[in-house]
């Protein structure tokens, strides 16, 4: 393979940006041409492509969001669209092609390996939510994120000794919650893997304050309710104040971590390397600390690698 593209996909995610790094060296590296693609798919279908080189990734790593910037194509998703992503990957000789993004990205990219055009996935998304892989590119630099805030909050709730309900992002997966909740020391943590029982958690409020402990933190998980409506259900089930912060968009920015930025660095340089072999519709993937790859569709497939024994050990500790 001579000439290969890349894209981010989805949403953006901290250490995107050192994926495209990797990616872009790698193949210059590999005395290979690299094309970026802005906007995903959907600058994939309109030739949004261009040719990158040493420099158009220098002084990017400490950048969050991705410089390729994010789309989502819904036109992608369709015969016609798919179509149109095949013809111009054929007018500008691409021969293979990395995406950087979520599941919702890694099922184009299977369906693109299946037109002839081998893809490689690479997980860059805050959530965690992609089962095959031990961490996603981005999470590690959110649940930081949210730690932070955490702390902030515990200050100030401690002081006017509340409850704060911190909704964090996770629509299906509630691993930013479970991390956050035991390295911020939550005194409870609601998740969508979880049955939430709303009395029990009232009472851990009460017996707390009962003890003399001057706030509490619960983490919830937005897949898991709404931090609005809960502030209302506790404070009256507990008679004690209660307030709510939506941590929002401010999880999926800032500056990766080291650790972010050498897992996208490693994987971004995988996919080079299957490419390069001609190994296409694999998702890369992080394992006991080793870089592995699997079938897109058997990537997909795998369930959800919700860790319980984090959650529980939660639970133990914020008694
Ligand atoms: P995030 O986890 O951040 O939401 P994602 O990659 O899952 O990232 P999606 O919005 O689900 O984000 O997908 C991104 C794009 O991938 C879509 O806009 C669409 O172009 C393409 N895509 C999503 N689902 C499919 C599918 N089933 N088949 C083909 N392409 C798809």
């Amino acid at each position: 393979m001579k000439t290969i593209g890349v894209l981010t996909s989805g949403g953006d995610a901290p250490g995107m940006n050192a994926a495209i790094r990797a990616v872009v060296r790698t193949a210059i590296y590999k005395g290979m041409k690299v094309y970026g693609i802005r906007r995903g798919y959907s600058g994939l279908v309109n030739g949004d492509i261009h040719e990158m080189n040493v420099t158009s990734v220098g002084e990017i790593l400490h950048r969050g969001g991705t410089i390729l910037n994010t789309a989502r194509s819904e036109f992608f998703n369709t015969e016609e669209g798919l179509k149109k992503a095949v013809s111009m990957i054929n007018i500008f000789g691409i021969e293979g092609l990395v995406v950087i993004g979520g599941d919702g990205s890694f099922r184009g990219a299977r369906d693109l390996s299946e037109l002839g055009v081998p893809t490689v996935g690479v997980p860059g998304t805050i959530d965690n939510d992609i089962a095959c892989t031990d961490m996603t590119i981005g999470f590690d630099t959110a649940i930081n994120t949210v730690l932070d805030a955490i702390n902030k909050i515990r200050d100030t709730v401690s002081s006017h000794e509340r409850t704060n309900i911190v909704e964090v992002m996770g629509r299906r997966a509630g691993d930013i919650a479970v991390y956050t909740g035991l390295a911020g020391g939550a005194e409870g943590i609601m998740i969508p893997e979880m049955p939430i029982d709303i009395d029990k958690l009232c009472r851990r409020i009460i017996e707390g304050r009962n003890r003399g402990k001057s706030s509490s933190i619960i983490i919830l998980a937005e897949g898991a309710g709404k931090a609005l409506e809960l502030e209302k259900i506790i404070e009256e089930k507990t008679g004690m104040e209660t307030r709510a912060t939506v941590l929002g968009y401010i999880q999926r920015g800032g500056s990766p971590t080291a650790a972010d930025i050498i897992l996208a660095s490693r994987m971004g340089n995988y996919a080079v390397e299957l490419l390069e072999k001609d190994i296409g519709n694999r998702v890369v993937s992080i394992r006991n600390n080793k870089i592995v790859d699997d079938d897109i569709n058997e990537a997909l497939a795998m369930e959800n690698k919700f860790n319980k024994e984090l959650y529980e050990l939660a639970q133990v500790l914020s008694i």
